[in-house]
């Protein structure tokens, strides 16, 4: 298939083009680069434009006769988009709906969107399953949610066939160590976590010591950035038209932050300070996956369900590129 790849450049959007390739697809990225990176991908399959640029996306829809679009390019920093909702429904709407909105001209009906376990947020019971209340308390779940509801309506008024694939918490690299995580600044803790292994950073900031959790820090599910990659190749193998798959994607078990940073002391045998700051504004205690419906209708199953594995890739990407992509 000709894939479009919105944000494939980015930390997800690059392990997808990367399998989507060995798999011979003929895959095209479409990235601004704000906060993708260029040596993520293969040069000769990128084309460095924007989503606002209506033009341009035109032109390369009918270039490159495109049959299916994997929506990555958004911003996906929960504390920002409490400080700047603004910006996200600019770009994470406003911009998607724009290229919806070209793809119906052109008549492209297959497309698979990056959606969040943020569109959740507090749930009322976890593990969270699809039927679970989707009620966002940040501008970033509430952004991704409106477009889920406005794929649904493209579904049934103009017949596409249409994955939302819902994220817990991606993690981990490539375990080649040839791509991974770098976002300029870093937020997650993962990264963060390991950019203090390496001295980089003096501490690791605890957001948040008494949640209603075990140990009072906030509890993830961290799931295999290549086991998601896998996730978009099986829903994009199963669009139908007409109709929209909303699936979790997670490993199903969750690890607090405490666990996080203790699985990665193990992982570099290096000592990791913290230190215990306030609550980030967004934050839900708990977010852990059912993955059962994307087990039983894709057959997908995370190849990673260790959190020690997950961090080994990213320890293997951060060693080898102690400055990401620079
Ligand atoms: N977190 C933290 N310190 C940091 C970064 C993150 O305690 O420096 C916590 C954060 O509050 C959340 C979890 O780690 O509970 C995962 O955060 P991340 O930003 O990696 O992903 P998110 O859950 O926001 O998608």
């Amino acid at each position: 298939m000709r894939i479009l790849v919105t944000g494939g450049a980015g930390y997800i959007g690059s392990h997808v083009v990367r399998l989507l390739l060995e798999h011979g697809h003929d895959v095209w990225v479409y990235d601004n680069l704000s906060r993708g990176h260029r040596q993520a991908v293969p040069a000769d399959r990128l084309i460095v434009a924007d989503l606002a640029e209506k033009e341009r996306l035109d032109q390369v829809l009918v270039l490159q006769r495109v049959d299916a679009v994997m929506h990555f390019a958004a911003w996906c920093h929960v504390d920002e988009s409490v400080r700047e909702p603004a910006k996200y429904y600019q770009n994470n709407v406003v911009n998607t709906l724009n290229l919806m909105d070209c793809l119906r001209r052109h008549r492209i009906r297959r497309f698979v969107f990056s959606s969040t376990a943020a569109t959740y947020g507090v749930p009322e019971q976890v593990p969270i399953t699809e039927e679970t209340p989707q009620r966002p308390i940040n501008p970033y779940g509430a952004g991704k949610l409106a477009v889920e509801r406005a794929l649904a309506d493209y579904a049934t008024a103009y017949g596409w066939g249409y994955a939302a694939l819902r994220y817990f918490n991606a993690a981990g690299a490539s375990p080649d160590g040839r791509i991974g995580e770098h976002h300029e600044p870093e937020t997650h803790l993962i990264p963060l976590v390991l950019m203090t292994a390496l001295g980089q950073r003096p501490h690791v900031a605890i957001y948040g010591t008494d949640y209603p959790t075990p140990d009072g820090t906030c509890i993830r599910d961290y799931v295999h950035v290549d086991d998601l990659a896998e996730a978009h190749l099986r829903a994009l193998e199963r669009l139908e038209p007409g109709k929209g798959w909303c699936y979790n994607v997670g490993i199903g078990r969750g690890y607090s932050v405490r666990e996080v940073i203790r699985a990665a002391e193990e992982v570099t045998g290096r000592p990791i300070p913290v230190v215990a700051a306030d609550r980030r504004p967004g934050d839900p205690p708990v977010l852990v996956a059912s993955s059962e419906k994307i087990q039983r209708e894709l057959g997908w199953r995370p190849g990673y369900t260790d959190l020690r594995a997950i961090i080994e890739t990213a320890w293997t990407w951060h060693r080898s590129h102690p400055r990401g992509y620079r």
